[in-house]
């Protein structure tokens, strides 16, 4: 199949955009037309971040144990030791259980939080795939002209019923690719497979 350019009216240097990025092609493309053609990336998880309430509590935690530090280094006249055993586990203990217990807390919450996270990710991401698969279609239909350096997608390659596009300037081909898959098979959200 060719296609003739909407810009040139030529269909000589029109190319299928997945063919043009062939690393065989020939002429090769360059780095900013490559990059600028490149497939949607896949979708991604977003990285769980950590949240203000564990972020207060390992703080607390932090500079609680920084106290305990200070107090247990200060010089004082008596040696903790001689009043037992029990005496000195707790003067020397003692002053770390906040901090332990600020840590403790912190990791639940954390941990919680990240489950949830996780969860959401997990729910999300056929959706997101769904989306990423349909606007990875539309991407595999679209051609490029080499000469005028435009996109294009040609007449009822998107759908039956869609006229040919305009040409299209190459850095506005990512947003062209979301927009067309969105005219094409509507703004909702598809059905996850
Ligand atoms: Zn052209």
């Amino acid at each position: 199949m060719s296609a003739a350019c909407p810009q040139c009216s030529a269909p000589d240097q029109s190319v299928a955009v997945p063919h043009a990025l062939d690393p065989a092609a020939q002429p090769p493309l360059d780095e900013q037309t490559r990059a600028l053609l490149a497939p949607p990336p896949p979708p991604q998880p977003a990285p769980h971040r950590m949240g203000g309430a564990a972020i207060c509590f390992y703080s607390l935690a932090g500079v609680f144990a920084l106290l305990a530090v200070f107090a247990l280094t200060r010089p004082r006249v008596d040696d903790p030791t001689s009043y037992g055993t029990a005496y000195a586990l707790g003067y020397f203990i003692g002053p770390f259980l906040l901090p332990a217990l600020f840590a403790g807390i912190a990791a639940i919450i954390h941990a919680v939080s990240k489950g949830r996270h996780g969860r959401r990710a997990a729910e999300s991401l056929p959706q997101q795939q769904a989306f990423w698969q349909r606007n990875h279609a539309v991407w595999q239909a679209a051609w490029l002209c080499r000469r005028c350096r435009v996109a294009f997608f040609p007449d009822g390659v998107l759908r039956k019923d869609f006229a040919a596009s305009p040409p299209i300037p190459l850095d506005q081909f990512p947003l062209w690719v979301v927009t067309a898959a969105e005219r094409a098979y509507g703004a909702a959200a598809p059905v996850a497979p």
